[in-house]
C-alpha cells in the first residue's frame, strides 16, 4: 500500500474562484496566472477548472509550451519575457505574448527575424523597484518599440507592491496613470490582491480615478487558487473564494502519553495532563512547514485540533483529544476541505509557520501523489 498522503487539485474551486475574480472585475479580461506549475497545482491537472480564463500568464517556456500541448489556442503571456533571443524564436512558434522590462529585451526584439510581428506587455516600474522601465524612461522605450517592425500591439503593464495592505496602490496608479494618459494599448495592472480589494464601483471611478485599477486586463493568481492575497485582514471565505488545494495524509499510530511526557524531536512538546496523540503520514518532506509550532491547526475526521510537537521529515503529531474515536487510519486534513465538508485554511497553516499559502501550494513536494476532483 502506498504511504497514506494526497493531494486533491479541485476543479469546481478554480471555476468558483474564476468566476469570483470576474465578479471583482466585470470588465475585464482575466489573465488566469499558472506560473510555477500553477502554484504547484501542475498545469495540467489546473487547467480544466481555469480554461475558462481569458489568457494563461507564466514565466517559464516550457510551461507555455505545456499549456498549448493542453490544446489552448488563446492568449498566453510571459511576464517576465524573454530571457535570451532564441526565446523570441519560440514565442513566434508559439504564438506566446511577453512582457518587455528592460532595453535589453527590446535590443532582441530588433535583432529578431521575423515576419510577424509580437504583441508585448511594455512594463513600468512604479514603484515596485524589481522589473520595469521608471516613468522617467518608459516612454522612450514605448517609442522604440514602437518603430520595431517586429513589433504589433504595445500594452502597457505595471504590478503592485502593496495592494494587500495599508499603502494600497494611490501611489503606484498616479505613477502609472501620469505616464501613461496619451498611449494607445490595453492596460494590465492588478494581481489578486489589487483585483479584489481595489475595484470600486463604477459609479464612484468620477471621483476615484486613482482607484480604477481594473483596466483591460486583470492577472489574478493566488486569488484562483483559494488562498486570500491579503490574511489575515481577510480570509478565502471572506472574500468567496475555496481552497484547490486539499493535502490529506492519515494516522498511522496513536500514543497515550502520562502527564509530563514529551513529544518528537528536541521534547519540545510536554503533555500537561494525560492525552492521547496520533501520529500522521506527513512532514516537511512533503511540503508541510517544519516552521509550524505545538498548536498549529488541523482537522482529524473534519474535527478542528492541533499539532503537539515538532515537524519531523515524515510524521507530525496531532493532539487527539477533540476526536476520542480517532485512531489508526483516521483522516487528517492538514490544508483544504475535509469529507465532513470542514475547511483548514491553507492561510492559516501559512501564518503559523510566518509565510504565505503561496509558499505551502509551491512547496507541495513531488513524493506527495496528486489526484483531480472534478
Ligand atoms: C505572480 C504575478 C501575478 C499574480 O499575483 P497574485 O498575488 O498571485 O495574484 C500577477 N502579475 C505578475 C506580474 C506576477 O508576477
Amino acid at each position: 500500500m502506498p504511504r497514506p498522503i494526497l493531494a486533491t487539485v479541485h476543479t469546481q474551486a478554480f471555476r468558483n474562484n474564476l468566476e469570483r475574480a470576474r465578479r471583482a472585475a466585470p470588465d475585464a479580461r482575466v489573465w488566469a496566472v499558472v506560473k510555477a506549475n500553477a502554484y504547484g497545482h501542475g498545469i495540467e491537472r489546473a487547467f480544466e477548472g481555469l480554461r475558462g480564463a481569458d489568457g494563461f500568464a507564466l514565466l517559464d517556456l516550457n510551461e507555455a509550451q505545456r499549456v498549448r500541448d493542453l490544446g489552448w489556442r488563446g492568449p498566453i503571456l510571459l511576464l517576465e519575457g524573454a530571457f535570451e533571443l532564441r526565446d523570441l524564436e519560440l514565442c513566434s512558434r508559439l504564438d506566446l505574448w511577453h512582457t518587455v522590462h528592460c532595453d535589453a529585451q527590446i535590443d532582441m526584439l530588433a535583432a529578431h527575424k521575423t515576419n510577424v510581428p509580437q504583441r508585448v506587455f511594455l512594463k513600468m516600474n512604479s514603484g515596485m523597484n524589481r522589473l520595469g522601465f521608471t516613468p522617467e524612461r518608459y516612454r522612450s522605450a514605448w517609442t522604440r518599440l514602437n518603430a520595431l517592425p517586429q513589433v504589433d500591439e504595445i500594452s502597457l503593464m505595471t504590478h503592485f507592491s502593496d495592494a494587500d495592505g495599508p499603502t494600497g496602490v494611490a501611489a503606484q496608479m498616479a505613477h502609472f496613470a501620469a505616464t501613461t494618459h496619451d498611449l494607445p494599448g490595453e492596460r494590465s495592472l492588478s494581481n489578486s490582491a489589487a483585483t479584489l480589494r481595489h475595484t470600486v464601483d463604477p459609479a464612484q471611478v468620477a471621483a476615484h480615478p486613482e482607484r480604477l485599477v481594473v483596466s483591460d486586463w486583470v492577472r489574478p493568481g493566488i486569488a484562483l487558487y483559494g488562498s486570500a492575497p491579503d490574511f489575515p485582514a481577510h480570509s478565502a471565505a471572506d472574500w468567496g473564494l475555496q481552497a484547490s488545494m486539499t493535502l490529506t495524509a492519515k494516522i498511522i499510530a496513536t500514543q497515550s502519553l502520562s502527564a509530563g511526557a514529551s513529544v518528537g524531536y528536541g521534547s519540545s512538546f510536554v503533555a500537561e495532563n494525560d492525552m492521547r496523540i496520533g501520529v500522521v503520514a506527513c512532514g516537511y518532506a512533503d511540503g508541510y512547514p517544519r516552521l509550524c509550532p505545538t498548536g498549529t491547526p488541523v482537522l482529524v475526521d473534519g474535527v478542528r485540533t492541533r499539532t503537539v510537537g515538532r515537524v519531523s521529515m515524515d510524521m507530525i503529531t496531532v493532539d487527539l483529544t477533540p476526536v476520542p474515536q480517532a485512531g489508526s487510519g483516521s483522516s487528517v486534513t492538514l490544508w483544504g476541505v475535509a469529507a465532513n465538508g470542514a475547511t483548514q485554511s491553507i492561510d492559516e497553516v501559512a501564518a503559523c509557520a510566518q509565510t504565505v499559502g503561496y509558499e505551502l501550494m509551491c512547496g507541495l513536494a513531488n513524493r506527495v501523489p496528486v489526484e483531480v476532483s472534478l
